[in-house]
């Protein structure tokens, strides 16, 4: 290989190097701030993250790191840079040009808006009060849009929105996601028929039991040992914190998730632990080599949320799971639960009821909260709806879709803080995750055959060994469309996914 190629690339993989630190250490600052800080700090702390930000801007859209991409990629031995390098090249080239081409003033502007769409959404929500966010989002949205006008040069794709969508699911497009999502709206809304009108319906009392937090932090240890995501000993790579709202952070040796205890609600912190220990697990068995390389990063949000949500879901709610740790819970909460047996366990956590609150949905109402959000994002970003209709469109999707009445914004239109951080383009990767979940689970039943017996019998280091060959040492080499055909010899399908919840629930509700 020529020298120059060689030596520009090193030179460009050493700037990268330099982003990668600082930027896990923006996220210990951001970590710390949601975990441990003192209330006094938040003026210090919020000096401190505007700098590292800036710095970190400036490190992404140095000139340096232009002219060292132009020239490796017009090198004449360009083609001589292995599969892994030239991800690298092109990953930090796409990185570069959207950051370069949207300007400074924009940027700082969205991120000023930011800060006050979110405080004002915390208070309308709490006020109830629509008409005073409406104002506040109509800019923030203003801004998406311009970005997204960008953007959409920048990545040649065909829709403002589908800009936006690939910042978190890359060759994405609304087109395809509108494609799926209505075959699983179809599947999931005659599931659900078929579950409501099943005699046989769950026992939820249960679940209300109060179990104290200190065993609920127990429950939490136990679990994340179960998963092989070591937060205790002297190597651990892993630790549990708590805060409101569930979060994963960090990278290879240093994965940090919350959860936060309910004592009225104890499994809410089951499968929250269970859900960012998937995320965590995926972030620790990236490829050990390509760690400070673009290409040692998870491969799109959508595909993080196939890891979490098949540990939460798929692991976590099954019969199997449960006849092996449903024991285990009994000895860790006293006599709690010494009357429970394994299904009215299973049924009770796995009950199908349509409500109004996405993160409190079951495993199968929960698509649809999403579809509704991704409709609307959709036709906003098209110009067929605007701001001031928001509520009144999601409250007529909630009926059609989940058949419930919306009462008041905060429980519908203003549940979700995505839009007011102007997040436009993510809630579809929810869903994206749970169909790609499906189609991973249709693979590995066929390379583990016997996974449900194992996982019976407690071992889960089987199937997290297969998760970490066929998905988490991947990284980010392939693009998600790349990548789930690789792993499913298919593009994205519904079908699997249909398949595994229809034959799940056909048990459970005995139809
Ligand atoms: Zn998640």
């Amino acid at each position: 290989m020529a020298e120059t190629l060689v030596l520009g690339y090193k030179k460009l993989m050493e700037k990268v190097k330099r982003m990668f630190i600082l930027g896990s250490a923006a996220s210990i600052v951001h970590w710390d701030m949601e975990t441990k800080m003192p209330p006094k700090g938040i003026r210090l702390r919020s000096e401190q993250l505007a700098l590292l930000s800036r710095v970190g801007h400036k490190m992404s859209t140095d000139p340096e790191v232009g002219s060292l991409l132009e020239k490796i990629i017009k090198h004449p031995g360009y083609d001589e840079l292995s599969e892994i390098q030239k991800r690298n090249v092109y990953l930090i080239k796409k990185e570069y040009d959207e950051q370069t081409k949207l300007p400074e003033e924009l940027v700082a502007e969205t991120a000023k808006q930011r800060a006050i769409t979110v405080d004002v959404w915390k208070k309308a929500k709490a006020a109830k009060d629509f008409s005073m966010f409406k104002p506040e989002l109509e800019k923030m949205v203003d801004l998406r849009k311009k970005a997204a006008e960008i953007l959409m040069k920048v990545k040649e794709t065909a829709t403002p929105y589908d800009a936006l969508i690939d910042i978190f699911e890359p060759k994405t497009s609304a087109e395809t996601i509108t494609r799926i999502f209505n075959e699983l709206k179809e599947g999931l809304v005659s599931l659900i028929k078929k579950c409501q009108s099943s005699p046989k319906q769950p026992d939820v009392s249960i679940l209300k039991r109060r179990v104290p937090v200190d065993m609920q932090r127990k429950i939490s240890k136990s679990l994340t040992n179960f998963i092989g995501y070591d937060t205790e000993s002297k190597q651990a790579g892993g630790r549990i914190d708590e805060t409101e709202h569930p979060f994963t952070t960090g990278y290879y040796d240093d994965v940090r998730i919350t959860t936060h205890y309910h004592e009225e609600n104890f499994t809410s912190s089951i499968f929250s632990v269970l859900h960012e220990g998937g995320h965590a697990v995926y972030e620790q068995n990236l490829n050990p080599e390509w760690i400070f390389q673009p290409v040692g990063t998870g491969c799109s949000m959508g595909f993080h949320e196939s890891q979490s949500r098949f540990v939460e879901n798929i692991i976590g709610r099954s019969r199997e799971f449960w006849i092996y740790y449903l024991p285990r819970l009994k000895e860790l909460t006293g006599n709690i639960f010494s009357d429970v047996d394994l299904d009215t366990f299973i049924r009770a956590i796995n009950r199908v009821k349509p409500s109004k609150i996405r993160i409190e949905a079951d495993e199968v109402t929960y698509c649809l909260h999403i579809i509704i959000r991704f409709d609307i994002e959709r036709d906003l970003f098209a110009d067929k709806i605007t701001v001031a209709d928001l509520p009144e469109v999601w409250n007529q999707k909630y009926k059609e879709y989940l058949g419930v009445e919306i009462e008041n914004d905060s429980e519908g239109v203003m549940q979700d803080t995505h839009w007011a951080s102007g997040l436009y383009g993510y809630f579809p990767t929810y869903a994206l995750g749970n169909i790609y979940s499906g189609q991973i689970l249709a693979v590995m039943e066929k390379d583990l055959p016997d996974w449900r017996d194992q996982l019976a019998k407690g071992n889960f280091q089987d199937i997290k060994q297969w998760l970490v060959k066929n998905i988490h040492s991947y990284g980010d080499l392939y693009a998600p469309t790349d990548l789930i055909q690789k792993i499913a010899g298919e593009e994205i399908s519904v079908k699997p996914y249909i398949n595994y919840l229809n034959e799940k629930h056909s048990k459970l509700y005995r139809f």
